[in-house]
């Protein structure tokens, strides 16, 4: 693919590919001609950008529905590889791969060791996941097409990780956020701190919380902590990667487009207002996506990066479109919540939104929280206040809060739900 210089160069790739890849759709798959058909829209109709709003969603039923091989849009004898996402409800989503689908993964993926000012010196201990399910290959082959030196570990086994370290002078860890925090931890309990060279992480699979990574900072004084996305249907790990500036994921636009709409009505949000990402792959063979909703949210962040790249940015992730609340108009999303808390002092990691509708008819909010271990509940008023002037300031709602002891909120090893809704009738 040749360099990409300019937004106006982005552009027109994109929509040459969009053209593409509908049309290839349209082809190769049945499920998709149906679907377009049904829309009145073909690969003819497709004359510019904006031409994307057209298209019919795609969604992960489709997935599921076309188990075990859905939408694919290739004859099979050009399938090389499948992947699998676990899945905790209903049949798995599976996922088929040409010969050119791995080529371009390896080659968006080296690119994220290069987002991450790697050379061909660096030595990179990949300490994610080998398997259907997950995609450390990719990590790897993405490492090797870049040029640094893989040591292919997998999870676990922390003795192992440490001697490696020692070693082979490993100067990246690829891992999960909760694994980099173990590392951390057993490295500095052994005391091996002087003996290692690690400079860089990149977390996969689940994103670092602030309190993860000031943990990990303080125990190993790293150059730089990355966080990497991805989702099975599209590709897997390693779509986009933030820069060393750290304002967010540079994503691989030359390969997807990102939309991010309103999960209700399904149009555009302002750019920098939160959305489901949804997603238009531009050169995936296999089993191409069109306009697939990811049910994953976050925002766009305007505006050009201080590195230069032209490359667009999305924030992190921040939950599931599932999980969103309509009050008062707003829409908030729990993670939303999440990140107004993370800021305060003297609150712990539980909280519960309670919505209801009282006789004036009106919406209301409260917030119950737990204080910290070892927080008084005679610092309640001042908390409190605390935290509604947070909550409205980030969020823009108002919000009662109720402050808790320590360990009164019910814990799950699931995820603990968090929202009770008791506005209906
Ligand atoms: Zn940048």
């Amino acid at each position: 693919m040749p360099q990409i210089r300019s937004e106006e160069e982005l552009q027109a790739h994109q929509l040459q590919r969009l053209r593409w890849t509908v049309q290839h759709a349209y082809q190769g798959s049945p499920v998709y001609r149906e679907k377009l058909d049904a829309a009145g829209v073909g690969p003819k109709d497709i004359r510019s950008l904006d031409d994307l709003q057209r298209l019919p969603f795609t969604t992960a039923d489709d997935l599921k529905e076309g188990y075990p091989f859905p939408l694919l849009a290739v004859p099979f004898e050009k399938v090389v590889r499948i992947h699998a996402s676990s899945g905790t409800t209903g049949k798995r989503k599976v996922l088929s791969y040409t010969q050119k689908d791995i080529q371009d993964w390896t080659h968006f993926f080296a690119r994220c060791y290069e987002m991450a000012g790697l050379t061909p010196e660096d030595r990179v201990q990949i300490a994610v996941g080998y398997g259907v399910w997950t995609a450390g290959i990719s990590f790897q082959m993405g490492c090797e097409a870049f040029g640094a030196m893989a040591i292919p570990v997998g999870p676990g086994n922390l003795d192992m990780q440490c001697q490696f370290l020692v070693d082979f002078q490993s100067t990246v860890m690829c891992c999960t956020a909760s694994m980099g925090l173990l590392m951390a931890e057993e490295i500095h309990h052994r005391g091996i701190q002087d003996r290692i060279n690690l400079k860089r992480m990149i977390f996969g699979s689940e994103r670092a919380s602030d309190a993860m990574r000031t943990r990990i900072q303080e125990l190993l004084r790293l150059e730089h902590m990355f966080d990497i996305p991805g989702m099975t249907e599209l590709y897997g790990p390693g779509t986009g990667l933030d820069c060393e500036h750290h304002t967010g994921i540079h994503y691989w636009a030359d390969y997807y487009i990102l939309e991010i709409l309103d999960p209700e009505t399904l149009n555009p949000v302002p750019e920098g207002e939160i959305g489901e990402m949804v997603v238009t792959t531009l050169q995936k063979e296999g089993v191409p996506l069109i306009r697939y909703r990811t049910r994953d949210l976050t925002r766009l962040i305007p505006g050009r990066c201080p590195c230069g790249s032209i490359l667009p940015r999305h924030d992190r992730l921040l939950g599931r479109s599932d999980d969103m609340i309509i009050f008062r108009a707003v829409n908030i999303y729990p993670g939303q919540i999440d990140h107004a808390l993370s800021g305060i002092d003297g609150i712990g990691s539980e909280y519960q939104v309670m919505l209801d509708r009282r006789p004036d008819g009106r919406d209301y909010m409260t917030l119950k929280v737990e204080l910290k271990e070892g927080v008084a509940l005679s610092e309640g008023p001042n908390l409190s206040q605390k935290i509604a002037g947070e909550i409205k300031k980030q969020i823009m709602v108002s919000t009662d809060v109720e402050l808790v002891a320590y360990g009164s909120l019910p814990r799950s090893e699931r995820k603990s739900k968090r929202v009770f809704d008791h506005r209906e009738a």
